[in-house]
């Protein structure tokens, strides 16, 4: 790394706890890295059970004294919305830092991770003065209503795709709520969070409000997890984590919301406008590196379209810019990790081993003479049963599958644990409509690829997980109801 980048990173590399920045109880740091470069890039402070207890007691002071509890619903509205717009004033800083650790295009991390992460407090600002309870005509003479309450210390435990979208998604709404929070980033990608740390002091949060914890999941994650004084944990990761901190969770019967893996499948009918379904199954498989849960890993082909299709898509993938990730026309980045790059060669290993044909990419490639890149991959002439078809990847690897009408293609969408996203390209809306209903998915798009907003719900079917973030319904998320009765009778 050049001195000149090496300044950028102004991020204190401690856990934030009670609303100052302090070293680790076992005073253990751990090493962040530049996957572009394979270059360190700071220590950072290895939080453990003990912090995690430290931050967790400074929550429910936070949750039960001072400040937070009496502030207005208004009040804490203005606090989310100056919070968005730091994340705003801030972002070409907190865009680079986010590059350098995560190896994503600068491209995303500016244009799409920090207008997100800010839209998400500023949607959420505007709910808090809209969550209340209701009166419910009850018989005899009662008067009943019900108060729709926080829950207390909420924990998040976040992965590296998408470090500061994810805190963004699980703050907001537990803030706009009334809760307080103690927070886990990926051991991988903790300096936005704590970029962010800054960002919250600055806006005026009281102490304790928020505390991060960077840390390894085992350790850090698992205590927050089994920790009696959380009330819920808000969880975003690998299905098979999920269902550990699923058991884990239980020890103290805590609420939970996971939004775990996915394997969607990405559907092209012949009647679909081919050029955009192009386009569309390009930045579903590719955007992020293919380190994104909702990614489109299965490309469903109609197949009477199949050969047309496929040579514009390969000649796309191929030409797609693979690069040094803070440079803006670069729109393939490197994995997070030597380890995750390992995964993803592996897996196209055992996709060239099962008899699939690899069209394009599927290489490391290396930039300067370094990092953990992957050229783009397509896989053709896979059958769903196939490891390539099955498994999670997270990485830039497209499995093609070929479909002979709309029955048989919803029946090898729905073929897989998972159910977190879909899509469909058609130009039939009958067609298009049919098969929302049909797909066993929390997020159908029709003749579009990974939309989001901060207002639409976002979630999975069966094995992707339950709960919805985002819009109205994470509010359910992070409230409990209480029913009042007051006896009105003479
Ligand atoms: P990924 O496969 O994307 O790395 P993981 O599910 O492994 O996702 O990790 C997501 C988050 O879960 C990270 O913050 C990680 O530290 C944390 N984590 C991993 N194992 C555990 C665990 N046993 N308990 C709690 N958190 C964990």
């Amino acid at each position: 790394m050049t001195p000149a980048l090496q300044q950028e990173i102004q991020v204190t590399g401690k856990l934030f706890i009670g609303g100052e920045f302090r070293a680790a109880v076992s005073e253990k740091t751990f090493e962040v890295t530049n996957p572009a470069r394979e270059s360190h890039l700071m220590a950072v402070s290895e939080g453990a059970a003990a912090d995690i207890d430290l931050a967790v007691k400074a929550a429910q002071k936070a949750f039960s004294e001072g400040p937070w509890p009496k502030m207005s619903a208004a009040e804490r509205g203005r606090l989310l919305w100056k919070i968005g717009d730091l994340l705003l004033e801030n972002a070409d800083e907190l865009a680079r830092i986010e590059t350098l650790n995560n190896g994503k295009p600068i491209f995303e991390s500016r244009q799409i991770d920090l207008p997100a992460a800010a839209a998400c407090f500023h949607y959420y600002a505007g709910w808090t003065t809209k969550i209340h309870g209701e009166t419910i005509p009850v018989p005899g003479n009662f008067l009943n209503y019900t108060l729709r309450e926080p829950l207390g210390v909420c924990g998040a435990i976040i992965p590296w795709n998408f470090p500061l979208l994810m805190a963004a998604w699980k703050l907001a709404p537990a803030l706009a709520t009334g809760n307080t929070v103690v927070l886990k980033p990926a051991e991988q990608t903790p300096l936005t969070a704590l970029k962010l740390a800054e960002i919250l002091r600055q806006a005026g949060l009281p102490a304790g409000v928020v505390n991060i914890v960077p840390g390894f999941g085992p350790t850090a994650g698992a205590a927050l997890v089994q920790h009696p004084g959380v009330a819920k944990i808000a969880f975003t990761g690998s299905t098979e984590v999920g269902k550990q901190i699923m058991r884990e969770a239980s020890g103290t019967l805590k609420k939970l919301s996971l939004e775990l893996g996915g394997k969607s499948p990405n559907i092209v009918f012949a009647d679909a406008d081919l050029d955009a379904a192009v386009r569309g199954a390009i930045t579903g498989i590719f955007y992020g590196k293919g380190e994104v849960c909702m990614a489109g890993s299965r490309l469903l082909i109609e197949q009477s379209a199949h050969d047309a299709f496929m040579e514009k898509l390969v000649e796309r993938a191929s030409k797609m810019a693979i690069g040094d990730p803070l440079h803006p026309k670069t729109r393939i980045g490197a994995l997070v990790s030597a380890a995750q790059m390992n995964k993803v060669l592996g897996y196209i290993d055992a996709g060239n081993r099962e008899g699939a044909r690899l069209v394009t990419g599927g290489e490391r490639a290396l930039v300067d003479g370094k990092g953990y890149f992957v050229k783009p991959a397509i896989f053709d002439g896979v059958a769903n049963s196939m490891k390539i078809a099955r498994e999670e990847i997270f990485g830039p690897v497209l499995a093609t599958i070929e479909f002979r009408d709309l029955h048989d293609a919803i029946e090898q969408a729905n073929q897989t644990m998972y159910g977190l996203a879909a899509a469909v390209w058609t130009r039939d809306i009958k067609k298009a409509h049919r098969a929302a209903r049909a797909l066993q998915a929390g997020t159908v798009w029709i003749n579009n690829y990974n939309m989001l907003d901060a207002a639409s719900p976002f979630g999975g079917y069966k094995m992707s997980g339950f709960g919805r973030e985002l819009g109205q319904h994470a509010l359910d998320l992070y409230t409990q109801v209480k029913s009042v009765w007051v006896d009105l009778s003479e």
